[in-house]
């Protein structure tokens, strides 16, 4: 069967929420992918930034078939290995008391907002249940991360919204203090807006927002659905913008392929949640965890976390010799890229596919997640498709 045979099946039978490429991808190797004819591609997105090991990591896939070959799923009324391990190497490495498993970044974030909402009404009463957000910012499809998200586009078709998010401006000191009030009881961000456009938030108003979040006894989160397990550079984003979020949120890249999403908690949250306040069935799940518990092992004890910031700063450095690239913007591999007048992200993203490379965009920029484990040829060769793409 050919690409075009299996996209016929794709829009016959699947529902048509996704714009997709004329591309069925069936095998792949490192930052590597081959599609139904056999055609090659290097991909620069990794899956939107969860194959941070790459496709198919040799220790990965190994501890995922050995976790499936030994205990495929639990009830969450057991304890099992995998969940363990990797809450106790997670909660170390990156610094929290607590961690609760469910099994996406907007399923994170609902926890986050359930921990913060508790958290407000019991410590300043009933009516502190409101969450400040920022414009621009994605936080995920459910109901109430959309609500959370603050971008018109997706706060229509699917009303009633849950209540309770007010939304500032990235950066706006004066907007956030006036948003502050004692029925608010979290102030939620991305460190860099993804989905948004590979913005980087300020170091020095992400601190203000810490502060602004501690003197009114307010729990500050930061969504590092993307951010987070090395994609910047640190395991965790915040490290570099030299804050402590009270919860952090992830998901992407931490099952290294697999489901997974983890609300991670402070020494103020750790026991806001109780016996039967939040729950998920597939949460914590032995082989998205033994997964997990391997990207940790390969950034953190082999190393490959250090070579992410030479390899962010190759990146940087070669794209912007490429014409056509105006500006790059981001952090570590997150990284967006501003094309020159008359040239568009979607048409650049289909030429490159065409030529056999796989890019993702974010409004109007070409962004690039490519997996952590990338190589100098790897890279090369993907860059020298963007770069013939680009010309006019
Ligand atoms: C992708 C993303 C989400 C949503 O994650 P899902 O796994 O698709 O639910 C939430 N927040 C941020 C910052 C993201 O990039």
């Amino acid at each position: 069967m050919t690409n075009k045979d299996y996209a016929e099946l794709d829009s016959k039978y699947i529902s048509n929420t996704y714009k997709r490429f004329p591309v069925t991808l069936v095998r792949g190797k490192g930052a590597e992918v081959f599609d139904a004819e056999g055609k090659s591609y290097i991909d620069f997105g990794s899956g939107i930034g969860v194959n941070s090991l790459g496709y198919c990591n040799e220790k990965w896939a190994d501890a995922v078939v050995e976790q499936v070959r030994t205990l495929q799923h639990t009830s969450n009324l057991y304890t099992t290995l995998p969940d363990v391990k990797l809450a106790e190497k997670l909660c170390r490495a990156a610094g929290f008391k607590k961690v609760f498993f469910g099994n996406s970044g907007a399923e994170a974030n609902e926890g986050a907002i359930k921990i913060a909402r508790k958290y407000g009404v019991s410590v300043k009463g009933e009516k502190c249940t409101n969450i400040i957000t920022f414009r621009n910012s994605f936080h995920g499809r459910t109901i109430a991360a959309l609500e959370a998200t603050g971008q018109d586009v997706f706060h229509r078709n699917f009303f009633p919204f849950t209540n309770g998010f007010r939304y500032v401006e990235l950066g706006d000191r004066e907007a956030l203090i006036a948003a502050v009030d004692n029925t608010v009881c979290g102030v939620m961000l991305e460190l860099v807006q993804g989905e948004g456009g590979v913005i980087a938030a300020d170091k020095e108003f992400v601190k203000f927002v810490e502060m602004i979040c501690k003197e009114n006894n307010i729990l500050f989160i930061i969504d590092e659905v993307q951010t987070g397990i090395g994609r910047t550079g640190t395991l965790l984003a915040s490290e570099q913008f030299s804050v402590k979020p009270n919860i952090t949120t992830l998901a992407k890249g931490l099952g290294g392929g697999l489901p997974i999403g983890a609300v991670l908690m402070d020494e103020v949250t750790e026991n806001v949640l109780g016996f039967g306040d939040h729950g998920s069935t597939f949460g914590g799940n032995p082989v998205s965890c033994a997964g997990g518990i391997a990207v940790l092992e390969e950034l953190l004890d082999e190393g490959k976390l250090a070579e992410v910031g030479e390899k962010a700063s190759y990146f940087r450095e070669k794209l912007l010799e490429i014409p056509g690239v105006k500006s790059v913007s981001g952090l570590g591999l997150m990284i967006g890229i501003e094309l020159d007048e008359g040239l568009t992200a979607s048409e650049t993203a289909a030429k490159c596919v065409e030529n056999g490379l796989l890019v993702l965009t974010a409004k109007t920029k070409i962004r690039l997640l490519p997996p952590l484990t990338i190589t100098k040829d790897e890279i090369d060769r993907g860059l020298e498709i963007l770069s013939a793409a680009l010309k006019k």
